[in-house]
């Protein structure tokens, strides 16, 4: 990964388990349901939360409709050219035009969206966005 995003990941202030889920999240080692299909453990690419659009990485944290009303509530902006952009270009776009402790939010988010995705896919929980907001507040305002 470029040593730019690397070191800014690295210097985040946060638990390391949110550090390595951002590694994973931008070298795609998550087990989303587009890669599970690519390795043939699954045969159904959609998303587990809309049903629509094939789920992998950038469609559970930013495109998924949940994930675009968690983001729009914490008022980030997207770029322009938000949906050809990879995970990984997209990230070291919002890590640019932030400050370390906006930076440290974001991260946070990408974390919770990661768990409430996983939290639907394995135990058929559905949480609003409106609970993955309050719960990154909670989780940064600890940190
Ligand atoms: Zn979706």
């Amino acid at each position: 990964m470029d040593t730019r995003l690397c070191s800014r990941v690295g210097g985040l202030s946060c638990p390391s388990k949110i550090k390595i889920a951002l590694w994973k999240f931008i070298n795609q080692f998550v087990p989303t349901k587009l890669c599970l299909s690519n390795k043939r453990i699954a045969n159904d690419t959609h998303s587990p939360r809309c049903h629509v659009a094939n789920e992998d990485v950038s469609h559970v944290l930013r495109h998924c409709a949940f994930a675009r009303n968690v983001w729009l509530a914490f008022h980030y902006g997207c770029p322009s050219n938000d949906v050809r952009m990879s995970f990984k270009d997209w990230l070291s776009w919002m890590f640019d035009r932030h400050p370390v402790r906006k930076r440290l939010e974001i991260a946070v988010i990408l974390w919770a969206l990661w768990n409430a995705r996983n939290t639907l896919y394995h135990e058929g929980v559905i949480q609003g966005a409106r609970d993955v907001v309050t719960f990154v507040h909670g989780y940064c305002s600890e940190l």
